[in-house]
C-alpha cells in the first residue's frame, strides 16, 4: 500500500520534515488508479503525541494529503511512527504484545501496560488474524525468520530484531496494515 514512510521514525522528526522537506511524503503514484503526479492538497491533524504531557504536547500533528488529478481522490502518508487506523503508536503496540508473547495474561497486561482490556485483546487478536499472511510476507524478506517455527517465538524475534514498526513499514508496501 506505501502509506508509510519508514524513515521518519520520529514526531519531532516528522514536524521538521512536514515543514523543511514535504517531498518525502509525496507517493510516486495515486494508490487508488496508479496515475504519477499528485498533487499537494493540504493537511489534516492527528492527536499523535500521546507522550508528552499538555503543555508539551506535540499535538495536533500534521498529516501532508494530497490530491490525484486523475481520479480527484485524495490520499495521504503517514510517518513510521504514527501507525494507521490505531490510536496508539507501533512502540506501545509493541510492548504490550511483547507481554503476551511472553505468556501474560490479559489481566496482566491491562495492569502493566495500563492499556485497556479490550485494547489488549484487540491486538492480540489482530496478531492472530494477520499471523499467517504477515509471517509469509516477513520470511521472505528476513529469511533468518524462518527457523522460527512457533508463533510466539517468530513474533518474539521480530519485536527484537526488526522492530514491529519496522516490520509494519515492510509490511505496509505489499499488504495492507494494520
Ligand atoms: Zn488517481
Amino acid at each position: 500500500m506505501h502509506r508509510i514512510v519508514g524513515s521518519i521514525v520520529s514526531l519531532v522528526q516528522h514536524l521538521a520534515t512536514v515543514f523543511t522537506d514535504p517531498e518525502v511524503y509525496r507517493p510516486a503514484a495515486c494508490p487508488h488508479c496508479g496515475r504519477a503526479g499528485v498533487w499537494g492538497h493540504g493537511c489534516y491533524y492527528r492527536k499523535a503525541d500521546r507522550n508528552n504531557s499538555d503543555e508539551e504536547s506535540l499535538n495536533p500533528v500534521p498529516v501532508l494529503r494530497f490530491l490525484c488529478p486523475g481520479c480527484t481522490h485524495t490520499c495521504s502518508r503517514l510517518p513510521a511512527c504514527i501507525a494507521p487506523r490505531r490510536w496508539f503508536d507501533w512502540v506501545v503496540q509493541q510492548a504490550v504484545l511483547l507481554l503476551l508473547l511472553g505468556g501474560a495474561s490479559l489481566r496482566h497486561c491491562e495492569r502493566y501496560s495500563g492499556r485497556d482490556r479490550r485494547t489488549v485483546r484487540r491486538w492480540r487478536d489482530w496478531l492472530q488474524e494477520r499471523n499467517e499472511s504477515f509471517a509469509f510476507f516477513l520470511r521472505s524478506r528476513f529469511p533468518e525468520l524462518g527457523r522460527r517455527a512457533d508463533f510466539e517465538s517468530f513474533w518474539r524475534h521480530v519485536i527484537e530484531d526488526v522492530t514491529l514498526q519496522q516490520a509494519m513499514v515492510w509490511l505496509d508496501r505489499v499488504l495492507d496494515v494494520p
